[in-house]
């Protein structure tokens, strides 16, 4: 009998899982590429971790993003994790490798950048100081992408400031930390102001920051992606600003990954966007 090519398997581990977007997405470019394969969200609980890793690419798996809560721990039990998943201390996309490595990435940053590139194009580096709220994981994928293409001054604050003082040890002297209570000096002559709290998405309370000093033009994004409108982009729009909402982050963060695992660089549309929104 001829054994016939396995049909390659990837998904998304988390804990819990139900709310993720990635199963449609991946399903979306599957299905769009005629390209036989499979995302499959799998619930998986802490202490089965490392049991999961062992067998997953045993089962076909050719590679998995990773959510909340293993995108820290995973990086003590890949085999090789590249500089920036080192520098952000997190991972969101594995590859099993044929060897039987696990290489872990992180792609959140090149996917802020991307969505941003895509829709604000006007933006350059150079432009001016860069406003994060926030020093979360994401912030610290964010600022480490910001930092690489060359933005010279990045104003954090964060309600709990030593959160943003170690981002700032961490990543360098381009961070001016400011205290929560001053944040709303934050966007003045600012040429990008970014959201990275968990504030205004649903159930969570609003960001409740004044933007009086966000400038006319400057560019005002939110990583929040449900509701797609926040309150915060919502001010800022009402302020002049271009306003960019953090769905097309997450459909660029997952590109790398599609790619690496079928074979195929999906593309990131408006197809896209209504598959995900629709779903
Ligand atoms: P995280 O590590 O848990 O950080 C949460 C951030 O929100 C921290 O800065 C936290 O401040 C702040 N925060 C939470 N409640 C607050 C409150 N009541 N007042 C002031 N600040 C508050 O989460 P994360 O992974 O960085 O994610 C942050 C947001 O980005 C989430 O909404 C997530 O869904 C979104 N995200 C989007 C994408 C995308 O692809 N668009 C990717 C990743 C994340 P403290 O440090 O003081 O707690």
């Amino acid at each position: 009998m001829t054994d016939l090519p396995r049909i390659p398997l990837a998904g998304v581990i988390g804990h819990p899982i139900a709310h993720s977007r990635s199963p449609a997405l991946h399903g979306h470019w599957l299905k769009r590429y005629g390209i036989k394969g499979h995302y499959i969200p799998m619930d998986i609980a802490p202490a089965d971790l490392v049991d999961a890793l062992k067998m997953l690419p045993k089962l076909g798996f050719v590679g998995i993003n990773v959510t909340i809560p293993h995108k820290e721990t995973i990086l003590r039990l890949a085999d090789v994790v590249t500089d920036r998943a080192a520098l952000i201390g997190a991972a969101n996309t594995l590859i099993f490798r044929k060897d039987g490595k696990i290489h872990a990435d992180n792609t959140d940053g090149a996917g802020f950048m991307a969505n941003l590139r895509q829709l604000a194009p006007q933006w350059q580096p150079t432009d001016g100081p860069v406003a994060v709220f926030g020093a979360g994981g994401a912030a610290r994928a964010v600022i480490a992408a910001l930092i690489e293409v060359g933005v010279r001054e990045i104003r954090l604050a964060n309600r709990t400031r030593i959160r943003a003082e170690t981002l700032r040890h961490d990543l360098g002297a381009k961070l001016v930390v400011y205290d929560w209570v001053h944040a709303r000096d934050m966007p003045d002559g600012a040429a990008l102001v970014i959201n990275a709290t968990s504030l205004g998405m649903s159930g969570k309370p609003d960001l409740r920051l004044p933007l009086e000093r966000l400038e006319r033009g400057a560019v005002a994004t939110d990583l929040v992606y449900t509701p797609l409108m926040t309150p915060f982009l919502t001010e800022a729009q009402a302020r002049g600003a271009h306003i960019v909402d953090g769905l097309g982050m997450l459909l660029h963060q997952a590109a790398p990954g599609f790619e690496r695992w079928f074979n195929y660089r999906p593309e990131v549309d408006d197809a896209t966007r209504a598959a995900v929104l629709s779903a």
